[in-house]
């Protein structure tokens, strides 16, 4: 079976490849997209990089700026982005963690204004190793996780 196939080539919009599977569902959702019009998605392709399967998102027509595909990295740091151009790659597009993250993102904290009134959430990425954000409200900081980040 030849890769190119087994998920048509688009050729105007957004491909984000190396999402790990299961994760495709979880980055449109974050990305907002679920109503935004024709989208291929693959889930479990083989990978080499990736032991566990990747999946593949294209969003035909639309391309997706920088503080969208930023959000990517937020659950798949090593996903790629390709703008699509008259059936060309008209750029490759390098992800980083967005410095802020507002709504998509819950806070763990059951007492944080976020979840007791319900203000929206809004989170500031700290510096460091690793992957942690700080509530605005509570001030809680937090590692990134899947489950966090919510279908809001
Ligand atoms: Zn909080």
């Amino acid at each position: 079976m030849d890769r190119a196939y087994k998920v048509y080539s688009i050729e105007n919009g957004t491909v984000i490849d190396h999402i790990p599977t299961p994760l495709a569902l979880k980055v449109i959702r974050i990305l907002g997209l679920e109503n935004e019009g024709i989208m291929t998605i693959g889930i479990g392709f083989r990978s080499d990089k990736q032991p566990g399967g990747k999946d593949i998102v294209k969003v035909e027509n639309r391309e997706l700026s920088h503080d969208e595909t930023n959000k990517i990295a937020l659950i798949a740091p090593d996903a790629t982005i390709n703008i699509i151009k008259n059936g060309r790659v008209a750029e490759k597009r390098q992800i980083k963690l967005p410095e802020e993250v507002r709504e998509i993102m819950s806070c763990p904290n059951p007492n944080c204004a976020t979840n007791v009134l319900g203000a929206s959430t809004h989170f500031l990425l700290e510096k460091g190793d690793r992957i942690i954000y700080r509530c605005r409200y509570c001030e809680r900081a937090t590692e990134v996780n899947a489950d966090l980040l919510t279908s809001r």
